[in-house]
């Protein structure tokens, strides 16, 4: 499918205009960053990846009836999605205590929480993606009161869905980040999910031995990005359970 002209280059994906209006393909690079981009490497087989992964989550959660933008993937890096206008806040859901959190109140890492926790941190690379409350949202019109609502239900709805699916295959769901699109269809508008799901936002524990199959492999130098997330693909059936540990084969 022809790709129309270049939207936005983000840290690992590229968003082009689809080919109808309204529409976006979304290609997943196969670069890798942490630190605010401090750290940056590209790394074989991450794009395609991380592009499977996020079919499996967004197809999986439209089954149940969450709406989100996607519409079907269209080759190993680029998927078909609904044009949405992005809502400027990352939401964030925490099942056990890591990374900032764990920093921020000294809670040690791999404590399970009480109940999920959503976050708000606004969308702003260049103040770090500060943690962010309601009443911040709603003076800075970031989003309204009843927006605020529906990003708690889909976040909490993704929760259930993807910690349900991730136990099923001995996987722990610690935390991961979700970001929300506004569609506007005739004179109604909604909030669906949008941007991706996949290891590069979610932290992804082995429930026996607590082995990271996510990003932080890559943050914090714990071995190859790509056999971790491989393994998490393999567990879910997207890749064959013997297939190689480098992910599948690239074809452009
Ligand atoms: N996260 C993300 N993008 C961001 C910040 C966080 O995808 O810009 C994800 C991260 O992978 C983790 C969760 O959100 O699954 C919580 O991240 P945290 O606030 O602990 O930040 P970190 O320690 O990763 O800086």
């Amino acid at each position: 499918m022809a790709r129309g002209k270049k939207i936005y280059e983000g840290k690992a994906k590229t968003l082009y205009e689809g080919p109808e209006p309204g529409t976006i393909i979304q290609y997943f690079k196969d670069d890798a960053t942490a630190f605010n981009a401090v750290k940056k490497d590209t790394l074989d087989g991450k794009g395609a990846l991380n592009n499977l992964l996020c079919e499996h989550f967004m197809l999986g959660l439209n089954t149940i009836g969450l709406p989100t933008h996607f519409i079907r993937r269209l080759n190993v890096r680029e998927q078909l999605v609904h044009k949405v206008e992005i809502v400027p806040l990352e939401i964030i859901v925490r099942n056990v205590a890591a990374g900032s959190f764990s920093k921020m109140f000294n809670i040690e890492e791999g404590t399970p929480l009480p109940r999920p926790i959503v976050e708000f941190c606004l969308k702003d690379d260049s103040l770090g993606d500060p943690l962010v409350s309601e009443e911040h949202i709603l003076a800075m019109n970031w989003a309204s009161s009843n927006e605020i609502d529906d990003m708690r239900e889909i976040a909490l709805r993704v929760n259930d869905f993807l910690a349900g699916l991730m136990y099923g295959i001995g996987i722990k769901l610690v935390d991961f980040k979700i970001e929300v699109g506004r569609q506007f269809e005739d004179d109604l508008q909604r909030l669906i999910l949008a941007d991706e799901i996949s290891p590069d936002s979610c932290r992804l524990w082995d429930v026996e031995t607590n082995q990271k199959l996510d990003k932080d492999v890559f943050r914090r130098d714990l071995g190859s990005l790509t056999d971790a997330y491989s393994e998490v693909a393999r567990r879910l059936g997207i890749l064959p359970k013997n297939g190689g540990s480098t992910g599948p084969k690239l074809v452009e």
